[in-house]
C-alpha cells in the first residue's frame, strides 16, 4: 500500500474499535460498479456494500432524489408528518403486494422489528398464552448484532461474551422442512427464514424448501417472515429470492439496497393482520421513515417497479455462473449461485487470501466462512466486466 492508504488506516485504527477487519485499501470515489482509491487505483467493487449497492455508486436517479430532498427538509421524526412517508410505504407495498410498512433504518433494526410483531401477533391474534411465543429460526442463519439476534445465531464468535441471551428461538437445520415441522408447537407465532443465507456462504436450500416451509406456515397458522435484507431487492433476478418458488411469505424485512447504498433505510413489510397489532408508543425509531430515507426509498422502488435491473441481474448472473463453473476444479470445490450473488468455495486457500490477492489485481470482494469467496457486484455492471473479474479470480487462484 502506498503512504496515504497507510496513512488513513493508521488513523482508523487509532481510533475506531477494532470490530471489523477490512481488506487495506481506503476508498476516496465511487461510480457505478467501481470505486478508486486515495492513490488514484481504481478497483471493481464485486461486493457492493453486501448487497446495499445494488443500483452502483452514485445511481444518477437516486442522487437526484436524495439531493432533491435535501433541498427541502431532512427530518420530522415520527412525532409529525412528512409529504414523503406515505408515498414510501405506499409504492413499496405495492412492490411487495402488501398492506403496510414498517420503516426502520438498519437490517437489524428490521428484523427486531419483525420478532415483535411476530411475538405480538401470537399472543393478539393466534391467541399463545403471554409469555411463551417461540420463533422457529436456521442453523447458520446471519440476522444482524443486536442482543436477541446473536441470541438465536451459531456462530460462536458473534456470541461469545455477550450473554445472557434472549430466550424464545428454537433453531433447525437449514433447508430441513420435515426437521421445522417437528419443531412447530401451539406456541410457534413465526418461523424466521433468509430464503438465501449470505453470511452463511451464499447457501441455496433444496428446491421447494421455501414453498414447503409456506406450506407448512399456512398450516399451522405461523409466521413466515423472509429476511430479504441481503437476498431481495433484484440481487438473486427477481425483486425477492422467495420468487423463485413463487412464494409469498407474511413479511418481506428489507434493508441494505433499500436505501440506494445513500444511507440506512430497512422496513418491514406485511399484512394488515400482523404488521397492524403496533400500538402508538409500541414501537419506533427517531430516524425510521425520515424524509430524506423515504424519497431515497421511494425512488429506489421506482428503479425496480422497471423490472429492468431483475432481468439484468438474471441475465448477468447466468453468464457469471458459467464463467464461475469454468475455473478449475483443482481450485474451486463447490460455486453457488442466484442471480449476481455468487459463493465460490477455494481449496487449500484462505478466503481471505483469494481476496487479498482481488485487491492486488483491482477486485474488490470478501471472503465469509473462511474458504468461500463470496461475489455479488452492483447490478449495473457489464458483463465484460464480469468476465474481467473472474479472470482475475482465476489468476490468483492459478497463483502459488
Ligand atoms: N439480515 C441479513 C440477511 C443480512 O445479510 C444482514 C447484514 O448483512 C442483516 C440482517 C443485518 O443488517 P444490518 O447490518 O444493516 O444491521
Amino acid at each position: 500500500p502506498g503512504v496515504a492508504t497507510e496513512q488513513a488506516i493508521h488513523v482508523v485504527e487509532s481510533h475506531s474499535a477494532a470490530n471489523y477487519s477490512p481488506l487495506p485499501v481506503v476508498v476516496r470515489e465511487g461510480e457505478e460498479a467501481w470505486v478508486w482509491d486515495v492513490e488514484g487505483n481504481r478497483y471493481l467493487d464485486m461486493l457492493a456494500g453486501y448487497g446495499a449497492l445494488n443500483f452502483g455508486h452514485r445511481h444518477p436517479a437516486l442522487i437526484a432524489a436524495a439531493q432533491e430532498q435535501l433541498e427541502r427538509l431532512t427530518l420530522t421524526s415520527r412525532a409529525f408528518h412528512s409529504d414523503q412517508l406515505g408515498v414510501f410505504c405506499t409504492e413499496l407495498a405495492e412492490l411487495c403486494g402488501m398492506d403496510l410498512v414498517l420503516p426502520m433504518n438498519t437490517g437489524a433494526e428490521a428484523v427486531e422489528t419483525a420478532l415483535k410483531m411476530a411475538r405480538k401477533w401470537g399472543y393478539q391474534v393466534k391467541g399463545i398464552p403471554e409469555g411463551r411465543a417461540k420463533i422457529i429460526v436456521a442453523g447458520g442463519n446471519f440476522h444482524g448484532r443486536t442482543i436477541s439476534v446473536i441470541s438465536f445465531s451459531d456462530d460462536a464468535v458473534a456470541r461469545r461474551g455477550f450473554g445472557p441471551y434472549t430466550p424464545g428461538f428454537v433453531s433447525v437445520s437449514y433447508g430441513d422442512a420435515e426437521q421445522l415441522e417437528a419443531a412447530i408447537d401451539d406456541d410457534t407465532a413465526a418461523v424466521l427464514i433468509e430464503p438465501v443465507q449470505g453470511e452463511g456462504g451464499v447457501v441455496i436450500p433444496p428446491a421447494g424448501y421455501l414453498a414447503t416451509v409456506r406450506r407448512l406456515c399456512t398450516r399451522h397458522n405461523i409466521l413466515m417472515l423472509a429476511d430479504e435484507i441481503q437476498s431481495g431487492l433484484g440481487r438473486t433476478g427477481t425483486t425477492f429470492a422467495c420468487d423463485h418458488e413463487g412464494v409469498t411469505p407474511d413479511a418481506y424485512i428489507l434493508g441494505k439496497a433499500l436505501g440506494g447504498g445513500i444511507l440506512p433505510v430497512s422496513a418491514v413489510v406485511s399484512t394488515r393482520e400482523a404488521l397492524g397489532v403496533f400500538r402508538p408508543g409500541e414501537h419506533g425509531s427517531t430516524f425510521g421513515g425520515n424524509p430524506l430515507a423515504s424519497a431515497v426509498g421511494t425512488a429506489v422502488v421506482r428503479l425496480l417497479k422497471e423490472g429492468t435491473y431483475q432481468e439484468r441481474s438474471a441475465q448477468l448472473g447466468t453468464h457469471l455462473e458459467a464463467l464461475l463453473r469454468a475455473l478449475p476444479s483443482e481450485h474451486v470445490s463447490a460455486v453457488r449461485c442466484r442471480g449476481l450473488w455468487a459463493g465460490v468455495d477455494v481449496i487449500g486457500r484462505v478466503g481471505r487470501d483469494v481476496c487479498m490477492g482481488l485487491l492486488r489485481r483491482g477486485v474488490l470482494a470478501k471472503d465469509t466462512h473462511g474458504s468461500t469467496v463470496r461475489l455479488a457486484p452492483p447490478l449495473v455492471v457489464k458483463s465484460a466486466e464480469l468476465q474481467w473479474a473472474v479472470e482475475q479470480l482465476a489468476a490468483v487462484l492459478a497463483a502459488d
